[in-house]
């Protein structure tokens, strides 16, 4: 418990976003989470959706669409898994691979039973603003922050922000109040993701997923092979025909990039394809399909991990947290926020992992 409560806005309420705010409200603190979105989970996302092939029949869709899993290697978010796996929130997956795929060791974890699940949990009854896009912070005269979003300053003041969101978009806050830190995380880049939803019919083959090492794809998936998406309990009712199958296939980094602005329907017609020529798939047909272009998706490097994991700033009461902080994905976006709450409970400006970077730390990186 820290010895001076504080009133904190996070923005953003993906996995750093709740963490951060679990973390601070476990340490005392008055949190309130906003997020543009209508719910939580930002990149850990799942699709909702439905298909009607009739007019008698309307079938519930679920897709992952952003991160279709992850891996935990560091001890403390390896700890945290072990434990949010024994409450059910979290589950080891491991999908039969096609032939031929990337070769992996680590264990692979889903939350349950749908992607943002983990940060639902997390965010429990924390206050939630709810399709809130923070557009500006304003100091207040005497210290302080106000919130501003669509542009009206929101209710009460804050001690201090966390913003806990992509560079790009964590630079668009910060360049008014720290432009030194707006500067250095404009500096990192997020490679994007094309990934197509899709429904077919006769694609069975005896895999549920592929890590292909050439070619347009990085990863497809059958969805429902992931622990928890067909229990009889998931009352999201997310199943479909027997007679058909729902995958996800996401473009590399690199076939994405180079095919960014490129219209969804050639994008799709691309990736159907080279999905079709995967081993066993000869025959499935498109029942249905969308696609989501993910501009941001990973950060192609997370500079500063390890030795400044989050940024603080106390004086100014700012915090920002997030995977292209901590380290490349799911792990890194928990580790982060992780280091700006145990700097802002203990109120120790020696805690490991965050620091208030300094010109010459973005100058060396
Ligand atoms: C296609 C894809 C594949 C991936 N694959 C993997 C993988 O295999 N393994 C892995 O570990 N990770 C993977 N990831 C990355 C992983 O999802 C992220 O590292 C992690 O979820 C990042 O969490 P975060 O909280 O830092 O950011 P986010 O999840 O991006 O959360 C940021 C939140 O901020 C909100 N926000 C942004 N701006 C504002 C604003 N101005 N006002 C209010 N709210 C705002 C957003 O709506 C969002 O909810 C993948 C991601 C994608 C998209």
């Amino acid at each position: 418990m820290t010895s001076t409560p504080m009133h904190i806005a996070v923005v953003g309420a993906g996995l750093a976003g709740v963490t951060a705010a679990r973390a601070l409200h476990e340490g005392g603190h008055a949190v309130q989470l906003f997020d543009k979105s209508r719910g939580v989970g930002g990149r850990m996302s799942t699709r909702r959706t439905s298909w009607t092939p009739d007019a008698q029949r309307e079938h519930a869709l679920a897709f992952d669409h952003g991160a279709p899993s992850f891996t935990a290697t560091d001890p403390a978010f390896a700890g945290f898994i072990q434990d949010a796996a024994t409450f059910g929130w979290v589950a080891p997956w491991a999908p039969r691979m096609a032939p031929a795929s990337r070769a992996e060791t680590a264990t692979r974890w889903v939350a349950n039973p749908d992607m943002p699940a983990l940060c639902r949990r997390l965010a429990g009854e924390l206050p939630l603003h709810r399709s809130a896009t923070v557009t500006g912070l304003a100091r207040v005269a005497g210290g302080g922050w106000q919130v501003l979003v669509d542009q009206v300053a929101h209710p009460g003041t804050f001690d201090r922000v966390v913003l806990a969101m992509p560079p790009a978009q964590a630079a668009a806050l910060l360049q008014a109040h720290a432009p030194t830190w707006a500067m250095a995380a404009r500096e990192v880049a997020m490679t994007p993701c094309w990934t197509v939803m899709a429904v077919f019919h006769q694609a069975a083959p005896e895999w549920d997923a592929a890590a292909p090492s050439t070619g347009p794809i990085a990863w497809a998936a059958r969805q429902g092979s992931q622990p928890g998406r067909d229990a009889p309990d998931n009352d999201d009712n997310t199943a479909t025909a027997s007679d058909t199958q729902n995958w996800v296939i996401q473009a590399s980094a690199a076939w994405s990039a180079q095919h960014l602005e490129d219209d969804a329907a050639t994008v799709s017609a691309a990736l159907l394809q080279a999905f079709q020529a995967l081993p066993g798939l000869a025959a499935a047909e498109v029942q249905w399909q969308t696609s989501h272009r993910w501009r941001y998706s990973v950060p192609r490097n997370a500079p500063w991990a390890g030795e400044c994991t989050a940024w603080t700033d106390d004086a100014l009461g700012l915090g920002v947290c997030g995977d292209w902080l901590g380290g490349v994905g799911v792990e890194g976006a928990w580790l982060s926020a992780q280091a700006l709450a145990d700097a802002w409970c203990d109120a120790d400006p020696a805690a490991p992992g965050h620091c208030h970077p300094s010109p010459a730390m973005f100058e060396a990186a």
